[in-house]
Order: C-alpha cells, then structure tokens, then sequence
C-alpha cells in the first residue's frame, strides 16, 4: 500500500514535462537515495501535459515503485502550475520539489530533511554554487533576474536558488493559503518569512533531453514576478509624462525666443521625433496599464491555473479537477 496517509514523512515533488529521456537516469537515482533515509516518503510526479511517453513511462515504475505517485494535468499548464498542483496534492510533513532533468542533485534532499529536523527549520533553499554548466546568456540573464527580484521582492531572496528547496508542512498550508493566481514561487517562498538555511550544491547538467524553458517562458516567469510584487513599472508612465511635459515646456521657450529674434525654423523634423516620442511613450504606458488590468481581469475570474486528471492515490481525478486548482 502506497503512502498515502498523513503519516508520510516526505513529498517529493518533480514536475514534469515531456521528460521520457531524463526519467529512466532519475528514478535509478531518486529511488536509492529516499529509500536510504528510512522515512515514509512519496514521489509526487506531476504529468504537466506531456504529449511524450512520460506517461506510459510513469506508469511502468510505478508497478515496481508503490511510493511513486502520478499526477497529471490535463493539459501544459506551466513549471509554476505544475509545482502548485504538487503542493495541494502532498501530504508529506515536509515537501521538497526537484526538477526532472538532474540538474540538482537528489543526494541533497536527505541533507535539507535533516537541516530543517535538527535545526526546526520550515525552509531550505538548494543555492547554486557553481553555474558553470549553463550557458553564458543563462548565467547573465539567471544574473540579471536575481538582482531584479532581490530589488523588488527584498534582501531575503536567496540569489541563485531556484525551485530545488524543502519546505515544511506550515510553510505549504501557507502557500496554499494565498490566494494569487500567478504564483511564482521562488520569490513568495522567501516573501513568507518562515525561518529559513541554505544548502549549496552544484547545478549539473540537464542528464538527458531539451530545456523546457524557452525564452518565452523564462519572459513570463520574469513578468509575473515583477507584476506581482511591484507597481513599479506603473508608475513609469508619470515620469515619462514629466519628463515629456519638462522637454515640451523647454522646446516652447526656444521657440518664443527663436520667434523674437525674427528667424522662422521650417521645424518639421523636430515636430515629427516629438510627436513619435509622445506616441511612443502613450503605446507603452498603455500596455503596462493592459498587463496590470489583464491581471486583476484573471484574479476577478479566480480560474483555476491547473485541472488534474488523474492522480494514481486518488483514482480518476475527475471530481476534483478545478477544485484543486485554486
Ligand atoms: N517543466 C514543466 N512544465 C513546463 C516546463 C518545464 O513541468 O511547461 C519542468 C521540466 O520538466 C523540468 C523543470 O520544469 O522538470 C525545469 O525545466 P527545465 O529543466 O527544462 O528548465 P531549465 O533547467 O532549462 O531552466
Ligand atoms: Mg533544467
């Protein structure tokens, strides 16, 4: 009989999207080290939609696996959505999450586990130490992103720690208990200021298969945090009205006196970059002010950001679909 009870110890939650290339290397290197710590564990294996043999894959070790848990969604819903849906399924008392490609090493989950019972920790952030094995626009853009987040979000933003942490029961039931749609967990983990350590390791290289991070997820990662924990960018559209307000008033006065002194400018080349630049400024401010009222737009409609169709501990899934996913 699979755990499925509140007596589970420990989560472990890997989404997981078209990895039928990385899954075979992670089970034979998952397996060992949760079967080493002795606990009652589950892994929590979220489907995000794969169209792959992820599936077909899943459900082949899990015959052997009994604490192997599937979960999948009905349809690509996103890492971040995938992670929820693992966080509102667990019962773990602790929950870790991991990525399917091996990039963090599963050895470390042991040593988080034992960092948060020995010093009653609710958080351990894996912190990257070394990068060298992602590549250089990678690294600056991964750069750029944390400096952006620990401005935005605050100091208690861990640079370089990505989805590969522990949380402890509490630290979930308050994670699931906010109700953002977006949630970008990276920056709401440390928001929740649950008392905190840190584990280093060294991110290897993806053991098998494609990124599933293309620029235009990275783009959405990105802009749902800064959207959901800064107005900032609003407030962009009053100071580009300033400062076109100002360089208007100036270019007036320049005028008057050019019109004093008796010489007539034939001014179109100016006029144009004027009103191009006011253009310009109002096309953006306009799409910021869209971004943020398409966000209150989805908040209102509170849709669930996931809908499960299966989960092997629960049977078909079907009653719960939507229900779990906000
Ligand atoms: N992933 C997912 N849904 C997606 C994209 C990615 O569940 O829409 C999973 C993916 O299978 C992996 C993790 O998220 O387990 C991180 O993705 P990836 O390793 O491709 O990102 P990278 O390490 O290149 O940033
Ligand atoms: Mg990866």
């Amino acid at each position: 009989m699979p755990p499925v009870s509140s007596a589970t110890a420990l989560s472990v939650i890997v989404p997981m999207y078209n990895e039928e290339e990385a899954l075979p290397a992670l089970v034979s290197r998952l397996r060992p080290v949760l079967d080493g710590t002795g606990v009652l564990y589950e892994v929590l294996a979220v489907d995000d939609g794969s169209t792959d043999r992820t599936a077909e894959l899943l459900e082949k070790f899990r015959t052997d696996w009994p604490e192997l848990r599937i979960v999948r969604l009905r349809g690509n819903s996103g890492h971040q959505a995938a992670l929820r849906a693992g966080l509102h399924s667990s019962y773990g008392a602790y929950v870790a999450s991991i990525d399917a490609d091996l990039q963090d090493p599963p050895e470390k989950i042991p040593e988080m586990l034992d960092l948060a019972r020995s010093e009653n920790l609710d958080i351990v952030y894996g912190v990257r130490s070394d990068r060298s094995t992602d590549t250089g626009f990678k690294r600056r853009s991964a750069g750029a992103y944390y400096w952006l987040m620990r401005r935005m979000v605050g100091k208690q933003v861990p640079a370089q720690a990505g989805d590969f942490r522990l949380l402890s029961r509490e630290a979930v039931e308050a994670l699931k208990s906010l109700p953002d749609q977006h949630q970008v967990y990276r920056l709401l983990v440390p928001w929740l200021g649950f008392p905190s350590g840190q584990v280093t390791y060294r991110r290897g290289e993806r053991v098998a298969g494609e990124t599933k991070y293309p620029l235009s997820k990275m783009i959405r990662l990105a802009v749902d945090g800064i959207t959901n924990f800064s107005a900032a960018p609003l407030r962009l559209a009053t100071w580009l009205g300033v400062i076109s307000f100002v360089t208007c008033f100036v270019m007036i006065a320049w005028t008057l006196v050019v019109f004093l002194l008796g010489k007539t400018v034939p001014g179109w080349s100016s006029l144009f970059v004027a009103m191009l630049f006011l253009g310009g400024v109002q096309l953006i401010c306009v799409g910021l002010l869209g971004e943020y009222i398409g966000r209150i737009y989805t908040a209102v409609q509170r849709r669930p950001t996931y809908f499960i169709g299966y989960d092997s501990a629960r049977g078909e899934a079907g009653e719960s679909a939507g229900k779990k996913g906000n």
